[in-house]
């Protein structure tokens, strides 16, 4: 996702204001949550202080833990069938949830937002008890489920879906002409903010049926491949897709418009575009671009990894979203981010930021995953890094590094990358420009471009379609270099200061003593020094060494656009 500081904040402030109404209501959560227009939802993003270290509420534990009633289940499928009405702004339909059991149990936990009503949950006939508990909705069963044993619920519900901020959640809007224009966007907030599943990161199912109902004469654009639509023969149209391989529940869409559609191929892979009418001309030349985002990114990593759903690119108000196969866009038609030169450094204005961000979580956040909020690096870090590989592909090294480099004066250091785990907390910005700056450097650290290369393509491949925290990354890194990166790792995602180079120059003695300032005791980083036309790797601890160089301490450089340190001499 991209430009969703505000409605990450927002979200802190939902949870915050429900652990208020909970706490002076004496009940466990809200019977209704705040309206999409009341001020009181909307006003404090704006001006409220934000305490990041404030103690979870009960919600963020509810949704963010992998508590003993999810741990308990695999999901297998979902089959969600809906019908949205525009007029009343309403959704209704089911969920149908097949998961199996991993242990013997009687209870399981799913989520659905307060503000919308469960009307009933079957096992078979057999109508469900349950209890709401904030957003957690734990369904009970007559007889315990046997370990090993596969089961189909069907969870109905309706009511109005909650908007959260410009385009957080769910959105009745309206296009430019007036008409309908209702989409989605969740990553934030959690996919039970519209619909019933079990939301969290670590387990996903492993195919899915979107099953859409709208008004006669519009479009739905979902994931995965379009199978069909049927006339109900009431006014409404229902749209079938099918996603056919896993994905996380933040990135199930609808986007309902008065679309019109146009495609391209690439090799075998279907591309398809849906946009309004009025932008078909202006889409199809900006849209050209995802054949040449998709190509560098296969050549890095290896094939689109969705073959049999497709890619499609589908035009929303809002910036854009990777939601799987169905990537979303709002750019506006134009390269850069919004009209802007986004890292200020002259290189990407020469492309449109949100195809090749959006779309490179296809490959980074939607086949590979975090199996926790608390590792979103793992989505933005290495997409932020994705865009850094597609400026080397499209216009060279010297664009890559300018490019990579512009995002420094957006890295603020104010808190770790890694965010508290189990609690649905949202990591700071720096993920995405400090997390791709990292990587920047340990490319720096490989120093051996072909072996680099191959390690990232390996690691791609080596945890495609699985959710994985940090740890594993490192293991792989590790592993697979010979190097032990664990302090390096540990630095740059668990602390908040990047390391600093330390440099004392003797000039009598024609010498510079030199170690790493850096919180981790055995942080030790090979770096490039000395003279910019003709480096030397020095291989600084958090100790004192000592050097011979006939350079003056003006004279003495460091490759600071290699590795994202500081230096400070002396
Ligand atoms: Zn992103």
């Amino acid at each position: 996702m991209f430009g969703s500081n505000f409605c990450k904040r927002l979200a802190q402030v939902a949870a915050f204001l429900l652990f208020v109404a909970a706490a002076t209501s004496g009940h466990a959560a809200p019977q209704t949550a705040p309206s999409a227009s009341s001020s009181a939802w909307q006003r404090p993003a704006a001006s409220a202080t934000l305490q990041p270290s404030a103690a979870p509420t009960r919600a963020d534990i509810l949704r963010g833990a992998y508590g003993p009633y999810r741990v308990n289940n695999d999901l297998l499928s979902y089959h969600l069938d809906v019908r949205v009405d525009p007029e009343k702004q309403t959704i209704s339909g089911k969920n149908s949830i097949r998961f199996k059991m991993l242990a013997d149990g009687r209870r399981i936990q799913l989520d659905l937002h307060p503000a919308l009503e469960v009307d009933k949950i079957l096992l078979g006939a057999t109508s469900l008890p349950y209890v709401r508990d904030s957003g957690a909705v734990f369904v009970d069963f007559p007889e315990t489920l046997d370990a090993g044993q596969e089961y189909t619920i069907d969870f109905y519900y309706s009511g109005h879906p909650l908007q959260t901020a410009r385009f957080g959640g769910f959105t009745f809007g309206k296009d430019p002409a007036g008409r309908p224009w209702i989409y989605t966007a969740c990553e934030d907030i959690g996919a039970s903010v519209w619909w019933p599943n079990k939301d969290q990161w670590r387990d996903e199912v492993e195919n899915m049926q979107i099953s859409v109902a709208i008004p006669n004469g519009l479009v739905d654009v979902s994931n995965g491949k379009f199978v069909g639509k049927t006339d109900l023969g009431d006014g409404y149209t229902r749209w079938d897709w099918l996603v056919q391989y896993p994905i996380n529940n933040y990135d199930v869409s609808l986007n309902i418009g008065n679309y019109v559609h146009f495609s391209d191929q690439l090799g075998d892979l279907p591309l398809d575009f849906y946009v309004l009418p009025e932008d078909l001309e202006k889409a199809k030349k900006q849209f050209a671009q995802a054949r040449g985002m998709i190509e560098a990114y296969q050549h890095y990593f290896g094939e689109y990894p969705f073959p049999k759903d497709g890619y499609k690119l589908v035009e929303v108000p809002y910036s854009g979203m990777e939601h799987q196969s169905a990537v979303t866009y709002g750019n506006h038609f134009s390269n850069g981010y919004l009209g802007r030169d986004w890292t200020g450094v002259g290189v990407s204005p020469k492309f449109d930021f949100i195809i090749i961000h959006e779309s490179g979580h296809e490959w980074f956040g939607n086949s590979v995953s975090a199996a926790d909020r608390s590792d979103m690096w793992i989505h933005e870090g290495w997409t932020t890094y994705l865009e850094v590989l597609y400026v080397e592909y499209r216009f060279g090294h010297e664009d890559a590094i300018k490019y990579v480099n512009g995002y420094r004066a957006k890295v603020q250091n104010r808190e770790p990358i890694i965010a508290e785990r189990g609690i649905a907390a949202t990591p700071p910005q720096d993920m995405y420009f400090k997390g791709a700056l990292f990587l920047n450097t340990l490319r720096s650290v490989v120093n051996d471009d072909v072996r680099w290369f191959a390690l990232i393509h390996d690691f791609y491949q080596h945890f495609k379609y699985q959710n994985i925290m940090t740890e594993d990354v490192v293991q792989y890194f590790n592993q697979q270099t010979g190097m032990n990166l664990t302090p390096l790792f540990e630095q740059y995602l668990r602390h908040t200061a990047i390391p600093t180079l330390e440099l004392k120059f003797s000039e009598a003695d024609g010498t510079v003593d030199y170690r790493w300032q850096a919180d981790e005791p055995d942080f030790a980083m090979p770096i490039r020094a000395g003279k910019k036309t003709d480096w030397q790797i020095i291989q600084p601890t958090t100790y004192w060494q000592t050097m011979k160089t006939p350079l003056q301490k003006n004279e003495f450089d460091v490759a600071t656009d290699l590795y994202f340190v500081n230096v400070s001499r002396q």
